[in-house]
Formats: structure tokens, C-alpha cells, sequence
């Protein structure tokens, strides 16, 4: 959507070649904005009004390599807490890890004190990596091409913006891949909506159209951060117990247990049920999305211009309409074979949206899953940094062990910190079918009954959880005490 507003009125007059969105454009309006500033200052266009200053950012260019699509009126903090976990996500899970297992060897060296506060290492790495990514690598590669409207269209120069607007199929189809920061808002705007005809309209392109729900980033933030509490609650907790009382290996695990309790007893009343509270706000407004994509009709779609009777509210000039140029773009790839036969253009469009893209939409917020490679890099990396202590420790056993012993211990190790992983990673699972149910369960819309809710989905996850951690642990306490 380039604009939250139509093509300028004092252009009402002027002859346009062609009454189409062009793909052709003046190179030097053809724009982008390198990533890390597209992620400056903590999404700093995303959430402000843009200035001239903003425009002089973007820089011409012949291709970009994202295409960033979005409503202008859903949450500008959101939307680039979402860019983050696209781009910068992976990048801080690996890092952490390496960082991690780095940290283990120097202190199983001695390089580092033995400590287990040094596993703050990775915790820093990771969230350093996850804000500032986009800058770290620019010594080492080109700053990514992205298009944003807000800065890459003059938005102060009513002819320069008239030009642009008029040219951004040139984007479009000048852009790698299709970004889309999807909210139940984003398929009833024309704007949008022609956006997503342009990749559309190609098989090959279709599937480069990326679709980021800006509410699975909230269940995302809300999944990982409860187990970066519960992590740094349960190993904290530990420790204060570990200091007051003696270190024999015998112990741990009474210890260990009585954290795991401790800070599960936090984690349970304190932080479910807000995270089940808030959860289930956002996945009710997710459920809205697929519903509108398979009755999707892009006549529905409403354009600003059309809302306010194609009459400036200012001077009352006349405004051209942005329907009757988008139309005319679509009419030209959609409007039918070459034998002539134009058909309904508009409907082909519709049907297309409907039969190829909502089943993608569905699959992303009506699903039963979160997206996977995401939940890997912000859930499980909350585990990572414990892999410090894990690696640290194994090294302090090579001298005692050799063959299949240390095989078989250093196994033991891995599982041992796995359990962590494996259990948030299955848990963060399970998350929306239990917001899903709690929609069902809802007997009316009080608070109280929300909060009630919450509180019995907390129960049931915690059992879930118990019954994934408890085993593992049990055994492991028993093999401990026959171990070398
Ligand atoms: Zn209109």
C-alpha cells in the first residue's frame, strides 16, 4: 500500500499516457531503503509520521531484494518486531550457539571461570544479534534493498508521489520477494490487494510472496518470553540453592528438583495465564483472516479516495479514483487468453486469492502450529546459552573416561540439556490448539471468564509439560547415581 491516501488532487487534471499503474519509472524514482535503515532506531518510520528528511534516506536503485507490503494503520512496533524475527532471528540462534559452546570450552580450559553466570554470554549475544544484525554485517555484505512506501515515495512532493505511485509496478516487479506484515485489515485495503495481484499473476512469483501474521509474531514474543523466564527463573534458583548447600554430586538432584518446582510454581501462576489471557485475544483475531480470505472478493477491497467521495477534505477539489487505475492495471493481466476472450478479470483474480492463497493463510494463523523455523529460533534459543555449563562440565571429564564411556556420557550430556528444548519446543506446539479451545470454551465475554480460562489452560500445560520433563529427569537422577 503505498499511501494511506489517493493519487494527489492536483493531478486531476493531467494526462496520464496511459490509464494504468506503469512498470516503467524514472530511475531516479526508483527507490529503496537499504535494511538497516528500514529497522533504524527502533523502527522509527514504522511508527512516525515520515518527513523529507525520511525521503533523502532511500537511494535509487535497479532491484530490491524485499518488497514490503503492509496496512499503514496496524501497529508500526509490530511490524518491525516481525522484520526482526524474520531477519535476525536465525542469525542470533546461530550465534548463541557458537558463542555458547566457545564459552564451555574456555571454561573447561580454565580460560573463563568455571561459573555458571558466564552462560550470560550467550544470553547477550543472542538479543545483541537480534537488534543489530542488520548492521553487524554490513562489513561484510550490501546492506539488503527493501521498498518501503513511506520513505521510498516522496511523500512531501505531490508530483514526485504522483509519479511514484503511478510507476509502482516498477517495484513490484523489480522486487525479489513479496514481505507481507499481514493483519486482518490488510485484504480489505485495494491498495494491498494490488500489491499481491502483481505477484499473483505468475506462477514462479506466487511463491515468493513471504507472509509474516503480525499476531503470530505477538504469540511468538509471548511463547519465547515466558521461556526465557522460566529458563533464567529455574537456573537462578538453582544456583541459590546450590550456594547453600554442598556440592556433592549425590544432591543435584534434590536440588535441581526443588528449582524446577520452584520456578515452575512462578512460571505457572504468574506468567501463563497472562501469556494465555493475551493469547487468546490474538488468536481470536486471527481467526478472522482465513474466514475473509476464502469469501475474498476485491471489489470488497476499499480504497480511501472511494470512502470520501472522491472530494479532497481540505479544499473539496475533485480526487481522481485509485479503483479505476488499479482496475485498468488488473484488466491488463488478468483480463484473459490471447484468443480475446476477456472474461471477468476481477473474479479471476478473486478466485485465484481464494484457491491459492488462503489455503496459506489458513495454514499460517488457522493452523495448529506457529511457524516452525521461527519457534526453533526464539523458543529453543532460550536454552542454548545453558549449553555452556553442559560443555564445560563434559570437558572436565576427559581425563577420566575414554572409549565408549565418554561416548556415552558425553550422549547423556547432550540429552540432559535437550530436555530444555525439546520440552519448550513441544510445549510453544501446543500453544494455539489450547488458545483454540479456550475460544471454544468461553461461555461469555467477561474478563472473569477470560481469566478463568487462562487459568485452566495453565493447568493443563503444566501437566503436559510435567509429563514431557518429569520421566526424562527421573531417569536421568537414577543413572547419575551409577555413573562413573
Ligand atoms: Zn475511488
Amino acid at each position: 500500500m503505498p499511501c494511506p491516501g489517493t493519487l494527489p488532487s492536483q493531478h486531476e487534471d493531467r494526462s496520464v499516457s496511459k490509464n494504468t499503474v506503469s512498470s516503467q519509472l524514472e530511475p531516479d524514482l526508483l527507490r529503496g531503503l537499504p535494511l538497516h535503515e528500514a529497522l533504524s532506531a527502533w523502527g522509527h518510520h514504522w511508527r512516525n509520521d515520515v518527513t523529507p528528511m525520511s525521503y533523502a534516506l532511500s537511494r535509487p536503485t535497479n532491484t530490491f531484494d524485499g518488497f514490503l507490503s503492509h496496512d499503514w494503520a496496524s501497529s508500526g512496533w509490530l511490524k518491525f518486531l516481525s522484520l526482526l524475527i524474520i531477519f535476525n532471528s536465525g542469525a542470533a540462534f546461530w550465534s548463541c550457539l557458537v558463542v555458547s559452546v566457545l564459552v564451555g570450552i574456555l571454561r573447561g580450559y580454565g580460560c573463563l571461570p568455571d561459573e555458571h553466570w558466564t552462560v550470560a554470554f550467550g544470553h547477550f549475544i543472542y538479543f545483541f544479534v537480534f537488534f543489530f544484525w542488520q548492521r553487524l554485517q554490513m562489513p561484510c555484505r550490501q546492506s539488503r534493498m527493501m521498498f518501503l512506501d513511506k520513505v521510498c515515495v516522496a511523500q512531501h512532493d505531490d508530483e514526485l508521489k504522483h509519479k511514484a505511485i503511478m510507476g509502482l509496478a516498477a517495484f513490484l516487479l523489480n522486487s525479489q520477494e513479496l514481505i507481507v506484515l499481514l493483519s486482518s485489515r490488510y485484504f480489505t485495503r485495494l491498495w494491498c490487494v494490488f500489491e499481491i495481484a502483481t505477484f499473483m499473476k505468475d506462477p514462479e512469483r506466487r511463491k515468493r510472496i513471504r507472509l509474516m501474521p503480525l499476531k503470530s509474531t505477538v504469540l511468538l514474543l509471548l511463547v519465547s518470553g515466558c521461556w526465557y523466564l522460566l529458563n533464567i527463573g529455574f537456573n537462578t534458583t538453582k544456583l541459590v540453592f546450590w550456594d547453600y548447600n554442598s556440592s556433592e554430586t549425590e544432591s543435584s538432584f534434590v536440588f535441581e528438583t526443588v528449582a524446577a518446582i520452584v520456578s515452575m510454581f512462578i512460571f505457572c501462576f504468574v506468567l501463563l495465564p497472562v501469556a494465555f489471557y493475551v493469547g487468546m485475544e490474538m488468536s481470536e483475531d486471527m481467526e478472522v483472516m482465513p474466514q475473509q480470505l476464502r469469501n475474498f472478493r476485491v471489489q470488497d477491497a476499499k480504497c480511501l479516495c472511494c470512502s470520501i467521495d472522491h472530494r479532497d477534505p481540505i479544499t473539496g477539489a475533485r480526487l481522481p479514483c485509485d479503483r479505476e487505475v488499479l482496475y485498468a492495471t488488473m484488466k491488463e493481466w488478468y483480463g484473459g487468453d490471447a484468443a480475446g476472450d476477456e472474461g471477468d478479470y476481477l473474479e479471476t483474480f478473486s478466485t485465484l486469492v481464494r484457491e491459492k492463497l488462503a489455503a496459506r493463510v489458513e495454514f499460517l494463523v488457522g493452523g495448529f502450529t506457529l511457524p516452525m523455523k521461527y519457534l526453533v529460533y526464539m523458543v529453543v534459543g532460550s536454552s542454548v546459552p545453558y549449553l555452556a555449563d553442559h560443555v564445560a562440565l563434559a570437558i572436565s571429564w576427559f581425563p577420566y573416561l575414554s572409549g565408549f564411556d565418554l561416548f556415552a556420557w558425553m550422549l547423556r550430556d547432550l540429552v540432559d540439556w535437550g530436555m530444555a528444548p525439546v520440552t519448550s519446543l513441544l510445549t510453544a506446539q501446543t500453544c494455539l490448539p489450547l488458545l483454540k479451545l479456550g475460544l471454544q470454551l468461553r461461555w461469555n465475554d467477561s474478563k472473569c471468564c477470560r481469566w478463568s480460562i487462562a487459568f485452566l489452560l495453565t493447568f493443563v500445560m503444566s501437566i503436559f509439560g510435567s509429563l514431557i520433563w518429569a520421566p526424562t529427569h527421573v531417569t536421568f537422577a537414577t543413572i547419575d547415581s551409577a555413573s562413573p
